[in-house]
């Protein structure tokens, strides 16, 4: 259980992240649900939060803004006293083939999903050293582990995620915070759904489970690695896909 634990959540307004606000909150936890444009949703969030009986409060901040997440992250300490359990989920997409992919969707999608999981990171370090202890865990992607055709800077990202959280998992493990990644494979959120009939089905004839995956199926391992069953687990991949990394 999560009781008297406190976790920040970005881009926690929809999709993943929305369902593993509600997972932890479950769990005992209060929660920040922050949001970058889908406020409106992330209030909704709170809201379901709030009747769980835990505490919540959204705030906005792009991840991939350093200042702003400075910010957030100063009013979330200010507000809530202290912070256990740090989700990296904000994330977006910009598909191409190499050929056709612009210098600013290579930029913003490395500046949000890695420089983003790095920003929060930095500003909550030295909590998380004075604290010692604390949960990290970053959202990845089977992308980042395998690569794929048409996502060279979506797989970049995620696979730069997965060597930022080996390294600040061997720098603060001295201090009993835990940092891992979760590499989801295809879940269906707003991220998916621009997909046509023909490529879903495609996609699920690689899946062993054979079924697509849905944010619940995440959020338990993300609540896992936040709980007590996650104390001795650190610097760790660990695959939520249905098999599709085999
Ligand atoms: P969605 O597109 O459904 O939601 C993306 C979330 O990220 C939104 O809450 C959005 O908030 C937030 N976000 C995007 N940019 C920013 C920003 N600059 N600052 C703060 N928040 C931001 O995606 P999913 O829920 O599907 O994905 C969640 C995570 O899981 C991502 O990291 C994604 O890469 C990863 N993942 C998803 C997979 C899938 O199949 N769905 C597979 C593998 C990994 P807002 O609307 O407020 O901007």
């Amino acid at each position: 259980m999560l009781e008297g634990k406190t976790a920040l959540v970005t881009g926690a307004g929809r999709g993943i992240g929305r369902q593993i606000a509600l997972t932890l909150a479950a769990e005992g936890a209060d929660v920040i649900v922050n949001c970058n444009a889908s406020c409106e949703q992330a209030e909704k969030t709170a809201e379901e939060i709030r009747k769980l009986g835990r505490r919540a409060e959204v705030l906005q901040a792009s991840v991939a803004d350093f200042q702003a997440c400075g910010d957030m992250v100063k009013k979330a300490l200010e507000l809530f006293g202290h912070i256990d359990i740090l989700v990296n989920n904000a994330g977006i997409t910009r598909d191409n083939l190499v050929i056709g992919m612009k210098e600013e969707d290579f930029d913003a999608v490395i500046d949000t999903n890695l420089k983003g999981t790095f920003n929060t990171i930095r500003h909550l370090y030295r909590n998380f050293m004075k604290q010692k202890s604390g949960r990290i865990i970053n959202l990845s992607s089977v992308s980042g582990v395998l690569g794929n055709a048409g996502q060279a800077n979506y797989a970049a990202s995620k696979a730069g995620v997965i060597g930022l959280t080996k390294s600040v998992a061997k720098e603060l493990a001295s201090r009993n915070v835990t940092v891992n990644a979760v590499a989801p494979g295809y879940i269906e959120t707003d991220m998916t759904a621009a997909m046509s009939e023909d490529a879903k089905k495609a996609v699920i004839s690689q899946i062993p489970l054979k079924r697509v995956g849905r944010p619940e199926d995440v959020a338990a391992l993300v609540a896992f690695l936040a709980g007590e069953g996650g104390a001795y687990i650190t610097g760790q991949v660990i695959s939520v896909d249905g098999g599709m990394a085999i």
